[in-house]
């Protein structure tokens, strides 16, 4: 199978490529040329499997040019209890009657983001392998928290890779800079900027973008590769966990084969949910797919009115991984519903560049709200939500997960739909201590987060994940801090280009 850029449809890569190059060079991303299926045969033969078994099965409809010793080798790697701290990997749970909980955070880092960031890795460097580049692979990320600490945890110690994360000194969460600067392997390197988060994400596109920095890595053996959402390895092991889901609730005996099940999604780049949506035109019998967000709605805007329009006030919510205004996966659903259309495709995201804003055709809108609800809701929704889940089904999640169930929650009344629903819970509650327990105890504490953490364990029937409960003990190993006009000479130094 091949790989085409949504921008330009003579782009032909193998997987390999597309995986190693992250984005197509004119700006487009990568695309299976077709979306293999998945039949219900197949979904029956994989509810016997374990779920590094299934996403072998999965991966091989996707990365054809890999052997399957190399796609075992990558799932071997990624999806062990060495990594994760339940069996099934990705734990289902059930809130009440017909309506479960897809646990996404029982890896290293407890957010979803490490069930593709895991295994990344072992893609990037079998891809590039493959396509004989011998060189070792070098990632810079400029993180606003999350993404960074899930990118060391899968990048460490893998041979061949190397990492640099910049993180706003002040613009990160202490736990979250306790997380990052504490961060073990050989391999790993992280420093705090003297600015924002766009300061970061700046410096780190301009070392990407500079040719005598990129000489001069070449010379030294080294290459740049990415590690962000855009990159089709990172999305393709997101379809895994809904297909595994649908197994494991069949062969329970939750749903039948055949039968229609939702999905709810809290979403920011429309990553996670796009999986999903590959899923469904694999062949997996999911009905509607609910895309939830915090009040930076522009997506549930879009889904309501086929205009997206990104020139709006932004702002800072208690679901921070989801306040994006660019929610860039969306390019790639576009595509699938447009048939491939670069042309259409190119305007549409050249007018979101120039103007922030684009409208897409009646059409498109239709399919839109076929296939999709949108909703949002505010902190004090979200809170609220926590607060009444808590109560009502002794359930802790987190703000990022509340919002896909008070967006749910609002779909079913809306629709009086009684289809069984799979919520994808994308943080541990205890990752976002400080609001999670605010909105349990009905008040803001004064304590510190370790503190916070002991609370919420006292409260909640979820043990502290054992990568957050030894932070406190943890050695720091980073004290960097530098100027945002000095990060091209500390990238020099750390790769020895001078
Ligand atoms: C990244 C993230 C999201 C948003 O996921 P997208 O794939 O960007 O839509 C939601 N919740 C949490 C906890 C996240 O870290």
């Amino acid at each position: 199978m091949f790989y085409k850029s949504t921008r330009n449809s003579n782009i032909k890569v193998e997987s390999a490529t597309a995986i190693t190059q992250g984005i197509s060079e004119e700006g487009g991303l990568f695309v299976p040329e077709s979306i293999p299926e998945l039949t219900l045969d197949e979904v029956k033969y994989l509810s016997g499997l374990n779920y590094s078994c299934r996403a072998a099965y999965v991966f091989k409809k996707f990365l054809t040019d890999f052997t399957d010793a190399e796609i075992q080798y990558c799932t071997d790697n990624a999806y062990s209890t060495k990594n994760f701290e339940t069996e099934s990997i990705a734990e289902i749970s059930q809130l009440f009657d017909g309506t479960y909980m897809l646990e996404l955070w029982h890896g290293p880092t407890c957010a979803f983001k490490d069930m593709a960031l895991q295994i990344l890795p072992y893609f990037l460097t079998t891809s590039a392998k493959k396509i004989n580049i011998d060189k070792k692979i070098v990632i810079l990320v400029a993180t606003s928290g999350d993404t960074g600490k899930a990118a060391l945890e899968g990048f460490k110690d893998v041979e061949g890779t190397q990492i640099m994360v910049f993180y706003p000194e002040d613009g990160v969460s202490p736990m979250q800079k306790r997380q990052m600067t504490t961060q073990e392997g050989s391999n790993v390197g992280v420093c705090a900027v003297k600015g924002n988060f766009d300061d970061c994400q700046n410096g780190v596109k301009a070392i990407f973008t500079d040719a005598e920095i990129k000489q001069k890595m070449s010379d030294a053996g080294l290459m740049f590769s990415s590690a962000n959402s855009i990159n089709w390895g990172r999305l393709v092991p997101q379809i895994v966990y809904y297909i595994s889901t649908y197994a494991s609730l069949a062969e329970s005996g939750e749903i039948a084969y055949g039968d229609k099940l939702n999905v709810v999604v809290p979403t920011g780049n429309f990553g996670n949910i796009l999986a999903a949506y590959y899923a469904k035109k694999m062949g997996l019998p999911i009905g509607k797919l609910i895309c939830a967000s915090n009040v930076n709605k522009v997506l549930t805007d879009f889904i309501e009115t086929g205009v997206y329009d990104r020139n709006r006030e932004f702002f800072a919510t208690c679901s921070p991984s989801m306040d994006i205004l660019i929610s860039s996966n969306l390019e790639r659903l576009l595509y699938i519903i447009t048939n491939g259309d670069d042309a259409q495709i190119r305007e549409w995201f050249t007018a979101l560049a120039q103007t922030g804003k684009y409208e897409v055709t009646d059409a498109v809108k239709a399919v839109l709200k076929e296939e999709f609800f949108g909703g949002y809701c505010d902190d004090e929704q979200t809170k609220a939500t926590i607060h009444d889940i808590y109560e009502k089904y002794s359930y802790t999640c987190d703000t990022h997960t509340a919002v896909a169930v008070k967006v749910y929650e609002d779909y079913k009344k809306a629709t009086g739909d009684t289809t069984k629903t799979v919520i994808a819970s994308t943080a541990s509650p205890y990752k976002f201590s400080a609001s999670v327990l605010e909105a349990i105890e009905g008040k803001k504490s004064d304590i510190d987060e370790y503190e916070m953490v002991d609370r919420l364990a006292e409260l909640s029937d979820i043990p502290v994940p054992s990568a957050l409960a030894d932070l406190k003990n943890r050695e720091r190993r980073f004290t960097g801090s530098i100027d945002k006009s000095e990060m091209n000479d500390f990238v020099a130094k750390e790769f020895g280009l001078n």
